[in-house]
């Protein structure tokens, strides 16, 4: 138990793979993407300051493309909040509107890996794709992106247990922010 406490990772997978016990902070994919979008960004959203996902001018690139892939992929939830698709192939698939934000969706999609293997033993490679680009790129966990999970699970951790948001940081895509409003006006 000592170890588990001084250990955040050890801690968050016990109390994952356990039925009866929840983690500190319940990681979702997408407070992954926007982790490394956003650090406020994510401090905003775990505090559940939501607004309409679907305005047009608020998508920043990051909306899912639902109707790419249909006929090939099935869904599935883990623990309530892991949503995972998978396609015939056995590969995970993130689907992405642009590759804008490459690396959150990379990191999203590899948390979706180390999730599977982690918690509910499943090895997976995935796929992720960019249909209006024309562009897919396969995502492997490799021993780097092991680590680079658990660090960013640290640091999530770490964000949504302030009790105040990260200082403000101009970015160049603020203006198209869902959270443009509360940072700048
Ligand atoms: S407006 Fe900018 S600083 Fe504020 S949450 Fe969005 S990306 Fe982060």
């Amino acid at each position: 138990m000592t170890q588990e406490k001084n250990n955040p990772i050890e801690s968050f997978v016990t109390a994952e793979r356990d039925t009866h016990r929840e983690p500190r902070v319940k990681i979702t994919g997408l407070m992954m993407q926007y982790y490394h979008v956003c650090e406020r960004e994510l401090w905003f959203m775990s505090r559940g300051i939501d607004i309409d996902r679907e305005d047009a001018n608020i998508r920043r690139g990051t909306h899912i493309d639902e109707t790419s892939y249909r006929d090939k992929r099935s869904s599935f939830q883990i623990n309530g909040r892991i949503n995972i698709d998978i396609l015939d192939s056995g590969d995970v698939i993130e689907v992405k509107a642009s590759s804008t934000f490459e690396k959150p969706a990379r990191m999203q999609l590899l948390y979706y890996l180390w999730y599977l293997d982690r918690i509910v033993d499943i090895k997976r490679d995935g796929i992720l794709a960019y249909p209006s680009e024309r562009k897919r790129e396969s995502v492997v966990l490799t021993d780097n992106a092991r680590s680079e999970i658990r660090t960013s699970i640290c640091g999530i951790i770490e964000i949504v247990e302030r009790d105040t948001a990260p200082a403000l940081e101009k970015k160049s895509f603020c203006d198209a922010c869902l959270y443009q409003d509360l940072c700048w006006m």
